[in-house]
């Protein structure tokens, strides 16, 4: 049994048996893992409130060989966002991302770029209690990450440069259409959102002005990648329900 020891955040945490938490969690060397931390619910145990979804910590963990759930050993607290659920709308965007995070990455399958894009997002959101940039910039990367994004510059048929044309697009199909190459089904995508898309996949997202970019169309882009999130994980997000009565 193999100890790891890696940094990691709680993505979900569930009550197991008595006294013990079912813990999900995006680690920075394996990906996503799921275990179980013994004891975790028992008033002094040595886990404290390190548990808690959204908790950027260091954890220690044994792997079983027979079992699909790691052993949690030891957790210390790196960064709380315990204080971000306290706010409705940031603690809305918060368990939006944890539950994307987990409905997206396979089960161990080490992928930094994951686990700097939920990290930064996350701190982007506690520390300007503002969710429209942070989200957007998550959800959209979450889909060029995940490979279900199209380009935002150009028609995904005919090439055409889409710059100050109409543009649509639906969440059953990757890439953006001009007008006349448009589906049936397919949405109006807004010039704004458009560029938003555009200058939000090319840069990082502490250099990006939220002030620069309408509101409108940073939640279109975010409405517009959680629909194709939803359609290739096959369901409803859970959490998303609350995102409309949020913001
Ligand atoms: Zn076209």
């Amino acid at each position: 049994m193999p100890l790891h020891e890696t940094e990691a955040i709680v993505l979900q945490s569930y009550p197991l048996g008595e006294a013990d938490r079912l813990v999900s969690f995006l680690s920075r060397s394996m990906g996503r893992v799921r275990g179980v931390a013994a004891g975790a619910r028992r008033p002094k145990s040595r886990f404290g409130s390190t548990l808690e979804r959204m908790s950027y910590v260091r954890i220690w963990f044994f792997e079983r060989e027979t079992r699909e759930l790691v052993r949690i050993n030891q957790c210390e607290l790196i960064e709380s966002f315990v204080d971000v659920f306290k706010d409705y709308a940031a603690g809305v965007a918060l368990a939006v991302m944890a539950e994307v995070t987990e409905a997206v990455l396979p089960d161990r399958e080490a992928g930094d770029p994951s686990f700097r894009l939920l990290l930064l997002s996350a701190q982007a959101i506690k520390r300007h209690m503002e969710i429209d940039l942070p989200l957007a910039y998550f959800a959209l990367w979450t889909v060029r990450l995940g490979g279900w994004l199209g380009s935002f510059e150009r028609c995904a048929r005919c090439n055409k440069q889409l710059a100050g044309i109409p543009a649509y697009a639906s969440r059953a199909v990757s890439g953006v259409f001009c007008g006349n190459c448009r589906g049936t089904g397919m949405k109006a995508i807004s010039p704004d959102a458009l560029n938003a898309g555009v200058k939000m996949l090319a840069d990082r997202l502490d250099k990006i002005e939220a002030s620069n970019i309408p509101k409108t169309a940073l939640r279109e882009l975010s409405r517009y990648s959680l629909d194709l999130i939803e359609h290739q994980i096959e369901r409803k997000l859970v959490s998303r329900e609350m995102l409309e009565t949020a913001v």
